[in-house]
């Protein structure tokens, strides 16, 4: 994957005020976010060849990342997120977050679905990202009316996210994201699986998600 690719991915997040080109994210830090996967895996109680079969990656990989000698593939990104149950900001910046900094800009965040592959991609800034040889546009997001919203319970220190949205291979949810602050929380979904999402309840925020044909909507939380 050219190099191209992270820098229109991860452009943006948590970087000093008038360096949103969204070139700023060639400086990702492997040390740092080898480190905080590092952190991250173990807390789950993973083993590096666990981490890897889940992400269907060899083990040596992963033992790459976490001594800061590769970054993980953009493309594994959000899926790594998700094991790790960290929010994808962070883990591009290699730190949890600390505070969270007025203005929010991970509810500025764009999103891109490649038409080809499907693969998706989350970029804040002005980021220019492409896939399988074409430029994407960014999706607007629609608010959700009333029978579209997913529906929320908060279970202990979790929000449950399901819906009865259909969940075919032609028309499906494919992605849920939480937006609050300066964190992301991007979980994929895939057809013929219920729509069942959890996320830490830590404030409120911008829920989003993807029809495959309908679109990007979302919802406060
Ligand atoms: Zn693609
Ligand atoms: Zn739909």
């Amino acid at each position: 994957m050219p190099n191209g690719r992270l820098s229109a991915t991860i452009g943006g997040t948590g970087q000093a005020p008038g360096k949103t080109d969204g070139r700023e994210a060639a400086a990702i830090d492997c040390e740092k976010t080898g480190g905080i996967i590092a952190r991250l895996r173990k807390e789950r109680g993973l083993t590096q060849r666990q981490l890897a079969e889940r992400l269907q990656v060899t083990d040596k990989a992963v033992s790459k990342w976490e001594r800061g000698l590769g970054c993980p593939d953009v493309s594994l990104l959000d899926r790594l997120a998700a094991e790790l149950g960290a929010d994808l900001g962070a883990l591009l910046r290699g730190g949890l977050p600390s505070q969270e900094k007025p203005g929010g800009t991970m509810k500025q965040a764009k999103y891109y679905v490649c038409p080809v592959c499907g693969e998706v991609t989350v970029a804040t800034g002005g980021a220019e990202v492409s896939c399988c040889g074409r430029k994407l546009t960014a999706l607007t997001a629609q608010k959700a009316g009333e029978e579209e919203r997913l529906s929320v319970e908060r279970v202990e220190d979790e929000w449950f996210l399901t819906s009865a949205h259909p969940m075919t291979k032609e028309h499906h949810i494919a992605f849920v994201a939480f937006a609050a602050g300066e964190r992301l929380q991007l979980i994929r979904q895939y057809p013929e699986w219920d729509l069942q999402v959890r996320i830490p309840a830590r404030g409120h925020g911008m829920l989003l998600w993807y029809c495959t044909r309908h679109g990007l909507f979302y919802q406060l939380l």
